[in-house]
């Protein structure tokens, strides 16, 4: 072989090894999913419920992934914007989404041209946290219990203020089935969340809300509100000396809420499995747990967890509301 048939076959196989290595490199980047960091969206403003649990579990299951995972707020539209925007996003792992039983339960009653379908469209991860509704006022509310509040709705109506986070949001429907139970026609004042709704709730801008327990427990601490009840059968281990809604008065009010990651749908099986994984380890790391419970949220049990468990909510959560709301849009 001369010279050059011999530099001619070296380069020749050096092509070759080389298209090997590049044919690989997709497969190499799938396998080592995740390799870039990850867009959590948070369908609501900074600093309330939704947003709260995606901080409070994101460090803990980018440490299971071995990668970062950035938070992004896109709030509006109660929540259904960034959920519309998240399940549109590629389904690689490398946008997932915290939704609730206001975004995949009761938004499908309430909006007539919902863009997903809270069954169909994602790819269900697991339930984050349980969260208990509470009534809540603001601090000088001139009522002293549940039974002094709902007399003073139903005789003063619409001078008084409710906010909510959105139509669909949990304020929002948990909120209709309340003033419909009680007969009551507040004037409603529309939030990005309840994270800015709490902070108005504080300073007296509005009069109260139905919201769920992780926003409230701080709040009712630092003595900046005040609660009524919490509307589940038994008291909240984080807020002892709130009374149930059966104890104080209004049995049939009883709604409890959940937080729980969703993915666009058709994620890759593997990084489906990685994903549900990590939701797994961040709700057993103590750290996650404790930070959980002292808010007063509910971490899911073995049978609670994981993308069938969350499947199945979603289905009765959806069949659950739709026949509450529209009895309650009636109220309106
Ligand atoms: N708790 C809110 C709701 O009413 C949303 C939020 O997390 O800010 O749906």
């Amino acid at each position: 072989m001369s010279a050059l048939d011999r530099s001619r076959a070296l380069l020749a196989a050096a092509l070759a090894v080389g298209a090997v290595l590049s044919a690989s490199v997709p497969t190499m980047a799938e396998e080592g999913y995740p390799d870039r960091p990850i867009a959590l969206v948070v369908p609501f403003a900074a600093g309330g419920p939704t947003d709260t649990i995606a901080r409070i579990i994101a460090p803990s299951m980018a440490k299971a992934l071995g990668q970062t995972i950035r938070i992004e707020n896109i709030s509006g539209g109660g929540g259904t914007t960034g959920i519309t925007e998240a399940s549109r996003a590629k389904p690689d792992g490398y946008t997932i989404m915290v939704g609730h039983m206001g975004t995949h339960g009761a938004a499908p009653a309430l909006f007539r041209t919902l863009k997903y379908d809270p069954a169909r469209t994602f790819d269900p991860i697991g339930v984050a946290a349980g969260t208990p509704v509470l009534v809540v006022a603001r601090k000088d509310f001139p009522a002293s219990d549940l039974k002094g509040f709902i007399e003073t709705l139903q005789t003063k109506g619409a001078t008084y203020s409710q906010a909510h986070a959105g139509v669909g949001s949990v304020s929002h429907s948990t909120g209709m089935l309340f003033d419909a139970m009680v007969n009551a026609k507040p004037t409603f004042v529309v939030y990005r969340g309840t994270g800015p709704a709490m902070n108005d709730l504080v300073s007296g801008q509005v009069d109260f809300m139905t919201d769920q327990i992780v926003n409230v427990v701080p709040h009712l601490k630092a003595g900046t509100i005040r609660a009524y009840a919490i509307a589940t059968p038994e008291r909240s281990p984080a807020l002892p000396d709130v009374p149930t809604t059966r104890e104080a008065g209004l049995p049939g009010f009883e709604v409890s809420a959940w937080n729980a990651v969703f993915a666009p749908k058709n994620l890759p099986k593997d990084v489906r499995a990685k994903l549900v994984g990590a939701l797994d380890a961040a709700l057993d790391d103590p750290t996650v747990r404790e930070r959980l419970l002292k808010l007063g949220g509910k971490i899911p049990t073995g049978s609670e967890r994981g993308p069938a468990a969350l499947q199945k909510l979603v289905e009765s959560e959806v069949a659950r509301w739709t026949p509450a709301l529209s009895a309650a849009v009636d109220n309106q």
